[in-house]
């Protein structure tokens, strides 16, 4: 007879509402947050203990299974488990999906496999062959592969096992996974200037009462916030061999900077984290998560969910920027769940930022985080000199995009010996292909988007689904000849003009379309950081963070772009681009200016820039949103339904309009039709939902969601504060 039965209420990473119960047989140490195997319906699933509970016995008619196996992995730490019930909640989409975004694959919770190292033994013979002596040459202190050992040497693989046999090599079993750096706290590189270690010794400060505190470093492009927070990261090391710090950036390319930067100052590579770490890689990363081993993580967003045992310090560098939000899958912030995160772990957060996102900003001023300011650069190095070229006096010649203004300043820069960057948000050679026959403008099929010209590739690509195709010779729509015609600059083509007018000199295209992976990014900087590239054409990819000595003019192509639009923070975002792309001028101590190329010098938020007065740009900023009611101030929702004909989506969007629980302060927008109304043959619709800031929005849209009963080719997508408006 059994003394007590356990029943384990398992999580699964699928999307199911609610954990299913198990039995935990006698034998298994199964404990809260064991990751464990399980039978799942005809097949078996990993899934994480959520909860124990003791029964006196199997309720009748009830059949439960058994746990088939627990992993030996450190079990998930409850302030994990809380986070993931949480996320769940508040994107809408239960925990089962964000526990998946939390897992690495049933491989990573083995321990690391083995491979076989030979290193040198004790026993060498003195009369040693001509080959043996090469292998013993060879050799020397290190462990090797034995098919490395015997390349290098030059002899066979049996050669090798009879050495292996006399004593004369040690073969051992070796983890694949090599341990990561221990990195070491030491000492600054730079001596901090007096605003710096103010700012450094607040945050040191912080991390010593380790307990939740989010602070804000406000600091201008290039005034030390790296080296600042560094300090604070070298005290969460130094304080605690466990504690593990992780470092969000939105951004590959910056991680690649980061991550050099870091092992200079800490002499270890940190852990890496992103879509471009693969396999075998990403399974090392976790596992020395898990354990404690990896204790600093640089990465991409999804390092938010990496099961950390004892977590004291997260930064969130760049945190206004926009691509912090994952936009498929489970929608959420990273900057905002990171808050969240640290609240759990008892942690302290850093928000670094030149241009803060103006909920961040808001948080400060009400004294829901620290504020910390760094006013100026160290040492010489000044900020740019920012100013405008109104195209409206000095537009470009017909089918170009640099005016005389530009030129001459791109003409003296490169007579200094020093770099320009020209700044296009635009990948490829022209947004648009139209028909001079019959005006025929060539979008991507079943899908609102416009196809953009790769002339590098020779096809026209949608950048809203990645389709592709050849560019054709004809128009497909009238089918006359050699009648597609360019309209518009992309980065390509701005490299086309570049090589008219400055045909000697060195110039590279920096988008993600010519570096997208970190290889290639790397190699990029480092030929811009030697002076190899005189003349830098790139997208956002090449706004942010990194550090270019000899690089003294920005030249922005078109500063109008994205000023407005249907999005709340479009005015915002442009601001903060432009003011981030600026910033790439004139650092170590040469002075540097940046040209803005713009219709409307006077927008607010070009004419705020311009006078250096970020605070008046804010002001006017959270005055709009405060009228709406827009966030900071209140809350967003969007829905967006989706069918694959025109008048389902029609129907379906109404039906569920139409159940909307009745609350007091909720607004509804909509259905109405989005730019994009057909996307991937998918019509669509949305609705914004707005409620005040103390309303729980996410409880409300899933009760609303709950009642909708929706046949199966109908999408209903939830998204809780919303980036994308389209
Ligand atoms: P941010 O992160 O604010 O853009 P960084 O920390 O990247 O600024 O600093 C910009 C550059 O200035 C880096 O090359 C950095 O090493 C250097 N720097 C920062 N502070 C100092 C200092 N006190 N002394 C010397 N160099 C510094």
């Amino acid at each position: 007879m059994m003394n007590r039965l356990l029943l384990a209420r398992i999580l699964f990473p699928m999307p199911v509402p609610e954990p299913f119960d198990y039995l935990i047989p006698d034998e298994l140490a199964v404990t809260v947050g064991s990751y464990v195997l399980a039978p799942l319906g005809t097949r078996k699933a990993v899934g994480v203990v959520w909860e124990i509970c003791e029964l006196p016995e199997i309720p009748e008619g009830r059949k439960l299974k058994q746990i088939i196996e627990v992993f030996s992995t450190r079990p998930m730490s409850k302030p994990q488990r809380k986070f993931v019930d949480f996320v769940g909640k508040y994107t809408c989409t239960g925990a089962g999906r964000v526990l998946r975004m939390c897992l690495a694959g049933e491989q990573a919770l083995a321990p690391s496999p083995q491979q076989v190292r030979l290193t040198k033994g004790s026993t060498w013979p003195d009369q040693a062959s001509e080959a043996r002596t090469r292998v013993l040459e060879t050799v020397g202190g290190q462990d090797w592969a034995p098919g490395e050992l015997a390349k290098a040497a030059g002899v066979s693989a049996g050669m090798l096992n009879a050495l292996v046999k006399t004593g004369g090599l040690i073969r051992q079993m070796h983890d694949v996974d090599a341990p990561f750096d221990v990195p070491d706290p030491g000492q600054a590189l730079v001596q901090l200037t007096p605003s710096q270690d103010i700012a450094a010794k607040a945050l040191v400060q912080a991390v010593v009462t380790r307990k939740y505190a989010p602070v804000l470093l406000d600091g201008i492009t290039g005034s030390g916030k790296t080296e600042v927070y560094f300090e604070a990261v070298a005290e969460a090391l130094a304080q605690n061999p466990e504690h593990q710090v992780l470092i969000l950036l939105p951004e590959i390319a910056l991680t690649q900077d980061v991550l050099a930067r870091f092992a200079k100052r800490f002499g270890a590579k940190p852990a890496e984290w992103h879509s471009d770490v693969t396999g075998a890689q990403r399974r090392r990363v976790w596992r020395q998560v898990a354990a404690g081993q990896a204790r600093i993580v640089v990465g991409a967003r999804s390092a938010l969910f990496l099961p950390f045992a004892n977590l004291a310090l997260i930064v969130v560098d760049e945190e206004h920027d926009s691509s912090f939000k994952q936009e498929e899958g489970v929608l959420y912030h990273a900057r905002d769940m990171a808050v969240v995160r640290a609240q759990g772990e008892q942690a302290v957060i850093i928000l670094a930022s030149a241009t803060p996102s103006l909920e961040t900003l808001q948080n400060a001023a009400a004294g829901r985080y620290a504020h910390l300011v760094l006013p100026s650069r160290p040492g010489i190095s000044r900020l740019p000199e920012v100013s405008a070229i109104d195209l409206r006096e000095h537009p470009a010649p017909k089918n170009r995009w640099i005016s005389g203004p530009l030129q001459q300043a791109m003409a003296e820069t490169l007579a200094k010996g020093e770099q320009v960057l020209l700044y296009l948000n635009r990948r490829g050679y022209a947004p648009l292909t139209i028909c001079r026959a019959c005006g025929e403008r060539i979008k991507t099929p079943h899908t609102d988007a416009y196809l953009v010209e790769h002339r590098r590739t020779g096809r026209l690509v949608c950048h809203l689904t990645g389709f592709s195709m050849p560019k054709p010779d004809k128009c497909p729509s009238c089918g006359v000849a050699d009648s597609l015609h360019a309209v518009g600059p992309g980065v390509e083509r701005l490299s086309e003009e570049v090589a008219q007018l400055f045909p000697e000199a060195r110039r590279e295209v920096f988008s993600s379309d010519t570096t997208s992976n970190p290889a290639q990014i790397r190699s990029l900087i480092q030929r811009m950081e030697s002076g190899q590239i005189d003349i830098l054409i790139g997208t956002q990819i090449a706004a942010k963070g990194h550090n270019f000595p000899k690089l003294t003019l920005v030249g922005v192509i078109d500063a109008d772009m994205g000023l407005s639009g249907a999005d709340l923070r479009a005015g915002e975002r442009a601001y903060q681009t432009l003011i981030q792309v600026a910033g790439r001028a004139g650092r170590a101590d040469l002075a540097g200016r940046a040209m803005l190329q713009t219709h409307q010098p006077e927008h607010e938020a070009l004419s705020a820039l311009l006078a250096r007065d970020r605070d008046r740009f804010v002001a006017a900023e959270l005055f709009i949103r405060q009228q709406m009611g827009f966030p900071p101030f209140g809350r967003l929702a969007a829905i967006i339904v989706s069918a694959n004909s025109e008048q389902k989506v029609i129907r379906a969007a109404a039906d569920f309009a139409a159940l909307a629980p009745a609350a007091s302060g909720i607004e509804i927008w909509g259905p109405s039709e989005p730019v994009f109304a057909v996307v991937r043959g998918r019509w669509r619709r949305r609705l914004l939902v707005r409620s005040e800031k103390q309303t729980d929005l996410s409880a409300y849209m899933s009760d609303w969601k709950r009642n909708f009963r929706a046949s199966a080719d109908i999408r209903i997508k939830l998204d809780i504060d919303p980036y994308s408006f389209f």
